[in-house]
C-alpha cells in the first residue's frame, strides 16, 4: 500500500468513528500537558492518534505545578495544550500568558458561549454542578438555595472546603456575578457562621462527613457523588442512600456550574494541531468519554450524559458566563480572608 492510500484510508477510517464535524489527516506530534488522570482517556488520546496520525506526549502533573513549568519555560516551551480543571485555574493560566486566543468555527459552534473564556483562550469540555448534599434522616427542611446555607437555623451544620481551593473560589465568584459583593460577603459570613467545623478535606470529604453524623449540610461536585454510585467509595457508598441532594437555585439562576477544560498554549510549537485536538475534545464521541470517564456532563447540548449521571436526574443549570465569574477570584479571595474563611 502506498503512503497516500494508507492516508487515505485511516482519513475514511476516522470519519466514520468520529463522524462528520472531525475527520482531519495531519502528520506531527502535540505535547500535552495535562492534570487529568482518568482512564477512559486513554481511549480519547489513541482514537485522536488513530484518526489523524498525530502522536500525543504528555506531560501530567497538578495543575499549578504544569502552569508555573509553562510559565518557566517561557518561548521554549514544547507545551502545545493545557487541560485542566476549574474556571478559576484556567483563568490563572490565561492571567499567567501561558495560553494563548484561537480562531475554530468548530468549538465555537459545538461549545455554548458560557463555558468559553472571552478571548477563547479556554474552552470547557465538561461540566459539573457544585450542589448541595444534607443527611436526610437529621435535616427536614434542607436549603434550596445557595443563600439559605448561611440561614442561622443550620448553626453548626454546614460543613465546607477551605477557601483556598478553586471550587471554593469559583462558587463565591458566582455568587458575586449573580448577587453582588455586598450579598456575596454577608452570605460568606453567615455560612462561616454555621460551619460545623473548621474547613478541611476534599469534596468526597464532605460527603462522607454527612454520613459519618459530623455534618448535616455540604456542598460537594456532582462528580464526586456520582462516582460513588457507579463504584464503591470507601466510608461512602454503602451509606450513600442517606444522603439527600438539592439542585439549588432552581427557582432563580439555577445550579452553579463549573467545567474541566483546556487551551492552545501561548508558544506552542504545534500550533495547528493543537487546534484540531481541542475540536476533536468537542466531537460526540470525546465528549462522551471526557465527561463520562469523570462523571461529568458532557459540554455539547446534544451528547447523552452516563449511566451514573443520569441517576442525578434533570435541573436547571446556571448560565452565567464562566468567563466573566472568573474575573470575580480575586474580588472573592479578599471577603474569604475578611470573613475568616480558612
Ligand atoms: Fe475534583
Amino acid at each position: 500500500m502506498s503512503l497516500n492510500s494508507k492516508i487515505s484510508t485511516l482519513a475514511l477510517a476516522s470519519a466514520a468513528v468520529l463522524g462528520g464535524s472531525f475527520a482531519v489527516w495531519a502528520e506531527g506530534e502535540l505535547n500535552l500537558y495535562s492534570s487529568r488522570h482518568y482512564d477512559t482517556d486513554e481511549r480519547l488520546y489513541s482514537d485522536f492518534t488513530d484518526a489523524t496520525g498525530i502522536t500525543i506526549n504528555r506531560i501530567e502533573g497538578k495543575a499549578d505545578e504544569l502552569i508555573a513549568r509553562m510559565e518557566a519555560e517561557g518561548a521554549n516551551s514544547p507545551a502545545d495544550i493545557l487541560l485542566t480543571v476549574d474556571t478559576s485555574r484556567l483563568e490563572r493560566a490565561k492571567n499567567a500568558g501561558v495560553l494563548q486566543s484561537i480562531d475554530s468555527a468548530i468549538l465555537e459552534e459545538r461549545i455554548p458561549a458560557n463555558l468559553q473564556d472571552s478571548d477563547n483562550q479556554w474552552f470547557g469540555f465538561s461540566q459539573r454542578a457544585r450542589i448541595i448534599f444534607y443527611d436526610k434522616a437529621d435535616v427536614q427542611d434542607p436549603p434550596m438555595d445557595y443563600v439559605s446555607l448561611a440561614d442561622p437555623k443550620y448553626k453548626g451544620q454546614v460543613c465546607h472546603r477551605s477557601s483556598s481551593n478553586v471550587y471554593s473560589q469559583t462558587l463565591l465568584s458566582a455568587i458575586i456575578e449573580n448577587h453582588g459583593e455586598e450579598a456575596a460577603k454577608s452570605w460568606a459570613q453567615g455560612v462561616v457562621d454555621n460551619f460545623a467545623r473548621e474547613p478541611e478535606g476534599g469534596d468526597t470529604d464532605q460527603l462522607r462527613g454527612l454520613v459519618s453524623g459530623e455534618c448535616d449540610v455540604s456542598i460537594s461536585n456532582t462528580y464526586y457523588f456520582a462516582r460513588a454510585l457507579r463504584k464503591d467509595v470507601s466510608g461512602l457508598s454503602s451509606d450513600i442512600d442517606k444522603i439527600g441532594v438539592v439542585f439549588p437555585a432552581q427557582d432563580a439562576e439555577g445550579a452553579h456550574m463549573n467545567l474541566s477544560g483546556g487551551g492552545v498554549a501561548a508558544h506552542a510549537p504545534n500550533k495547528e494541531n493543537a487546534i484540531k485536538f481541542l475540536e476533536y475534545l468537542a466531537s460526540d464521541q470525546a465528549q462522551q468519554y471526557f465527561s463520562a470517564g469523570n462523571d461529568e456532563f458532557p459540554a455539547v447540548p446534544s451528547v447523552p450524559v452516563s449511566e451514573s449521571v443520569a441517576k442525578l436526574g434533570s435541573y436547571k443549570a446556571d448560565d452565567v458566563s464562566l468567563s466573566d465569574v472568573a474575573k470575580n477570584v480575586p474580588a472573592a479571595q479578599k471577603i474569604f480572608n475578611e470573613v475568616g474563611w480558612k
